[in-house]
């Protein structure tokens, strides 16, 4: 059985497992992640998503695309 991990990054789209790289975890379907290093995200963006982690939930751009109720008014 295929093993699941969490540490595919979807910016680098590598199996870069870097240990000591944090990670975003995504929460959507796709079991990927986000290098802290690989986001826009700045320093004291990332300490608060890092300190509340466990309250934030996050998802990649792909995830985020597909969750994301686009309202097209007509
Ligand atoms: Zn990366
Ligand atoms: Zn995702």
């Amino acid at each position: 059985m295929a093993e699941m991990n969490g540490n595919f990054c979807v910016k680098c789209e590598e199996k870069k497992v870097i240990q000591t790289e944090k990670m975003l975890k995504c929460n959507g379907n796709c079991n990927k992640g986000l290098h802290y290093t690989c986001s826009s995200y700045n320093t004291s963006e990332l300490q608060f998503l890092e300190s509340n982690k466990n309250n934030i939930k996050w998802f990649c751009d792909g995830c985020s695309q597909s969750n994301t109720t686009v309202r097209v008014s007509q």
